[in-house]
Parts: C-alpha cells; structure tokens; sequence
C-alpha cells in the first residue's frame, strides 16, 4: 500500500501537521483542497488536511484491523484513496467535500521518516543476528516475513534507544538527568510495569518532571489527555518538534548509565533532531549490540551462543517478542537448512539405529504410510515424517519411483520445499522427510474457516516462493495442488510430493510424458493432457488452482464435473468462477495462471512478486 500510495501526487509522506498547513496555504487555500500525508502517529496510518473557510482540519485515516481504512469512526475503504474518493462525493462527517488535491511541488518526493531510512538495515540486521542466516535464507526470510518484522522492530525499536532506560524508578531515574549536561529539554523514558505503561521524565529548569505514558486497551499510548502513538519512538519524535502539552520539547537523550550512547560517534548537539538521531543510535545500538537469541525449539547459533542470561532486560524483551504468539517459519526446525551443518548430517544414508517411529500415521499415500518419527543425529535430535513403502507393494517399479522421488528431494533446498533427510533401508524402504505437522493445506482450511485472507496469503505467497526456486532450478513439480502443500504452523508452508516431478533440460525447460498416466487433471495446464508437455507454466496452471482452492478453504475444484469436462470447458475459454469473497487481485491473478497458452502465461519469476506485493499491501 504504502507503494502506492507513494505515487499518489498528492502524498506527501512524513511531514508534519504544520508543513501539511504550509503547503496549503502555499496553493491557496480553496475549500476542500486537501493533501494526504503519512500518520506520525499511528503505524500503517495516514492524516488528511483539508483546507475550508481559511482553517486547516486534519483527519486520521486508520488502518482497521480488517486491512481497510476509515477516517476514525467512518466507513471502511479499500485503501486511502478509496476513502478520499468516498468523500469527493460524501461529506458524511467532514467539513466540506474533498475538491481538488493539492500536489507535491514539481520534483518533490514523499518525504521519507527517519525510521524508514533506517528499517531496512535493522530489519536484516535483526534477522541475520536473530536467527542465525545468511544469503539466501535471510534474503527469502526477509521477502516472506517482511510485514511481521517491519511491526517487530517499529515496536521493539526503542528498546535500543539511548532514551529508554528500561525498569527503573522515579528515584533511580533522577540523578540519571541531573548528572552531566543539565540542558533543558534532556529526557528519558523509563518502563513503570509490565502493563506496558511508561514515564516520560523530563529536564526543566534544572527540575525533573514525570509524565505517565499510559497504554489504553487498543494498545496506543498517550500522556493523559495527549495524542496518542502506536510506538514509543513515534510518541518521542513527536515531542521532540512539539511541546504539545509538555513544559518544553524533548532536547537532548539522557544517556543510559551503561555506556551505550556515542555509536554515533559524536555527542548530541542541541541542533540536532533528536528523534533522528536517537534512531541513527539505534541503528548503530542494533547493529552492534543485538545478540543472538535461543529461540524455544531452536538450537542456538553456532558462532555466539549468548544465554538470556548475558541479555540486559531491553534484549530479553526483544527475544520474547520475537518468539511471541505468531511464531515466524526462521523460528521452527525446519527454516534452516539441514545440509547447513556438514557435520550433522553427512550423508542421505538414514541409520536405522537411530531413527525412532512413534504410533499412530501422519497420512497414507500411493506408496504407503506416512509417520513421525525422530532421527537422533550427531549433536542434536530431529522430529520427521517417514515415509514407509509398504511391504507388499515392494515390486521394482514402486521402490524405483519412491527412490526417484528421494533423488528429486535430495537435490533441492529451499524453507519453502519439504527436505528430504535421507533414505533408510531397513524391515522397508523410507523415506525420511523434514516434518510438517499441521498436513495438508486444503483440510487445515476446511477445519479453520476463520483463517484471516491475510494468513491465506501469507501462506499461497510461501508457495509461489518455493516455485519460483523450482523453477530457476529447472524442476518441473507435475503435482502442485493444495493436498501437496503442507503445513509446519499456521504461517508457514512447505511444498511437498516430489512423486511426480521431473528435472528439465534447461536448453528444453520441458518434460515430455511418454503416455497418459494416473494425472490430477483437474490441475494440469491444457497442453499437459493435448500434448504430454510439463513446463513450469504448467505448473504455473496448477498453481492458480491451488490459489483457488486456498481462497475456497479447501474446497474441491470443478466439482463434481469429471475431467472430459472440465478440459472442454477450459478449452471453450470458460473458467472457475472467483471463490467466494476471495479478493479480487487474487482472482485476477488465478485467471492470468491459466491464460490457455503456455509462452503467454506468467513465469513464477512474475507471480511471486504481484503476491508478494498484495501481501505487503495488506499486512502492513
Ligand atoms: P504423500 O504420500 O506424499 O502424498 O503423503 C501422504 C500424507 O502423509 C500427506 O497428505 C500428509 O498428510 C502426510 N505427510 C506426507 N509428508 C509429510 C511430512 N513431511 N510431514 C507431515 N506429514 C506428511
């Protein structure tokens, strides 16, 4: 969204309430010119200033949990501009119509905030340090869970700002300000409970004042009676420019007593936008000061295994945050390549000795069964799923197939691809797989009906991303279907079944089927049944009906119609219609998977990204 917004002429990014009031009264003031600009307030949000009868009113355009936006109070949009059309037409609530945008100057961009020139190297940092990656695990880390870490650090992020001094008392907090410089306006913010209210202390005229920062039960946090701000480093960029209330504006960071101010190099000059460089410090504070943190049911990193015990409480903090409820795929096992460490696993020979299957059945499929299992390797134990070929089907050409699938799984490495652990040949033949517990995609969406579009996105994102990978490694899956897609948590999948998949030439970049076989139909692409030819396009085709069974929870494509018919309606140009209340966008881009012919139908390499950017849009 915020992208896109950008584009809007109109726009005008982080200013401030007073520079919305400038440009307008620059272009004249005339009822109902307005201008849009980025809340300094509210994360995701934005403000309207429109101008009527020589005044300035400005609106807060909330993001709603529901991915809409509304005008506190109003009604929901589909995005900001959404909500500016409405009231074009509508005052309902307004002081006048919106008439006539008011435009940034010629060569102006949107004005970037502080914190957003600085995200992009917390973000990576965070994760590099956090979860122990590198390379491409960071880079499909970052490009998967871009949302939740975005929130992560816009909320943690103060807790690396020299400003914030965490737990102490009013006490404490004193003689901390009075020591060295005693410039006005020097502050700093100290935690009051674990309820998440703060104090905001204040040097005036050699005097501490306290303020309380409150948290009201949506979680914003305000001075009594004062704005309120999603974060605290929003609250504290604010005050810095503007009394608002206070006996001054905030001046001068008072430095924590353990001696982490001056990463920046230099002491704060009173010139200095506070709230720009505290964030620079934090930049510095996180890049130089984050420590690896063990997460629950990860193993530590290999190069610093720090304990919580070496964290200060800010630290601690960040690590229980980021293993919070809505646990990200770089917190699972299964993230981090197996193959990562040499060491652990040597060889794709599974020891029989060491590998121990629990009761009861995963699944079952063409070969056999399907159970947990735990694979006790050099340094550390692993839970997996076994596939066990069934004894009485151990004819040559179901074993050779199990084993062509191993061979496909062997060659492949991706968070978003099942991994293959190795093959054990015991009382049968196994295949040892990593685990993804949650099963299949179509019967966790039948059972959760209240699943959010936005988790559904998530998820048929993670997917594209798995394909994309198949495809630059010229891989062709031939059985990409939401039964094939399974799930580690509830945010993560993982692309299984590599049963029918084939490596492609890459001069060629198609199989050639030698005849018709047991095939899903349903979800093959029409050159797959006219002409036995399997690309990535095909499975491209297969893709956007895994889409449409993801935004059907789960329900079955084409129903009750039998494969004849379905490829005659296909090949009359008649498609599936749109899934109840599936997003338009998503629809749109289901349709262009299954354009009839192959060199015209989109590459993963393009699909990716329009998911990637609906997701964004509608997470942020
Ligand atoms: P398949 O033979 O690959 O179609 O697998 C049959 C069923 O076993 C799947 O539908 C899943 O329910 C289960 N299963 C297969 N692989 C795994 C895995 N790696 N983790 C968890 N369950 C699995």
């Amino acid at each position: 969204m915020a992208d896109r917004v950008n584009t809007l002429p109109f726009f005008y990014g982080n200013i401030t309430r007073e520079e919305a009031e400038e440009y307008l009264r620059q272009a004249g003031m005339g009822t109902g010119l307005y201008l849009l600009r980025q809340s300094r307030n509210y994360l995701g949000g934005f403000a309207l200033s429109v101008s009527f009868s020589g005044r300035c009113y400005h609106y807060t355009i909330e993001r709603e949990p529901s991915e809409t936006f509304a005008i506190a109070g109003g009604k929901s949009h589909g995005s900001p501009q959404d909500v500016i059309d409405y009231h074009s037409q509508e005052m309902d609530g307004l002081v006048c119509l919106l008439k006539k945008p008011c435009n940034r100057p010629k060569n102006m961009q949107p004005k970037v905030g502080p914190f957003e020139d600085l995200k992009e190297k917390l973000i990576r940092e965070y994760v590099k340090q956090t979860w122990n990656l590198q390379g491409a695990a960071l880079e499909q880390a970052i490009i998967s869970q871009r949302p939740q870490l975005e929130k992560l650090i816009a909320t943690t992020a103060h807790e690396k700002m020299p400003w914030f001094h965490g737990a102490i008392n009013r006490e404490d907090s004193e003689p901390r300000l009075q020591n060295g410089s005693r410039t006005n306006g020097k502050f700093l913010i100290r935690q009051r409970d674990v309820n998440g209210s703060y104090a905001l202390c204040l040097l005036h005229e050699g005097q501490v004042m306290h303020y309380r920062i409150d948290r009201d039960r949506s979680g914003k946090l305000s001075i009594p009676d004062g704005k309120k701000f999603d974060t605290l480093w929003q609250l504290v960029e604010h005050y810095s420019y503007k009394p608002d209330g206070l006996l001054r504006v905030l001046t001068e960071p008072c430095p924590r007593p353990d001696g982490e101010t001056g990463i920046i190099g230099r002491p704060l000059l009173p010139r200095d936008h506070p709230g720009l460089s505290t964030l620079q410090h934090a930049a510095g504070g996180l890049l130089t000061k984050l420590k690896t943190v063990p997460l629950p049911g990860r193993k530590k990193s290999r190069e610093s295994r720090h304990t919580t015990e070496n964290l200060n409480p800010y630290e601690t903090r960040v690590a229980t945050y980021s293993s919070g409820k809505e646990a990200m795929p770089m917190d699972t096992e299964v993230y981090e390549s197996p193959y990562a460490d040499p060491d652990e696993l040597r060889s794709t020979t599974v020891d029989r000795s060491q590998l121990f299957l629990e009761d009861g059945e995963l699944g079952s499929g063409n070969f056999g069964t399907v159970m947990k299992g735990v694979y006790k390797m050099r340094k550390s134990e692993k839970t997996v799923a076994v596939k066990i070929l069934k004894n009485d089907d151990n004819n040559a050409s179901v074993r050779e197939e199990m084993l062509r699938e191993a061979n496909v799984m062997q060659q492949l490495d991706n968070p978003y691809i099942v991994r293959m652990i190795g093959i054990c040949e015991a009382e049968n033949l196994m295949l040892v797989m990593e685990l993804a517990e949650l099963g299949p995609l179509h019967k966790f969406l039948q059972k959760n009906k209240q699943t959010s579009i936005k988790n559904i996105t998530e998820l048929v994102h993670q997917v594209s991303m798995g394909m994309k990978y198949l495809e630059e490694h010229n891989f062709v899956h031939r059985d990409l279907a939401a039964r094939n897609v399974l799930l580690v948590t509830q945010h993560y999948a993982k692309i299984s079944d590599f049963g029918l998949s084939k490596a492609v030439a890459e001069d060629q970049n198609y199989y050639k089927a030698k005849g018709h076989g047991k095939w899903p139909v349903k979800w093959y692409a029409p050159e797959c049944i006219n002409y036995f030819r399997f690309s990535s396009k095909s499975d491209v085709w297969s893709f956007g009906v895994l889409m449409w069974e993801a935004y059907s929870y789960g329900q079955k494509p084409y129903k009750g119609m039998k494969g004849n018919d379905v490829l005659q309606m296909i090949e009359s140009g008649q498609r599936m219609d749109s899934p109840l209340n599936c997003p338009p966008e998503m629809y749109e881009l289901m349709r262009t998977c299954w354009t009839y012919k192959a060199d015209e139908r989109p590459a993963f390499t393009v699909v990716e990204p329009r998911l990637r950017e609906y997701y964004y849009d509608i997470s942020q």
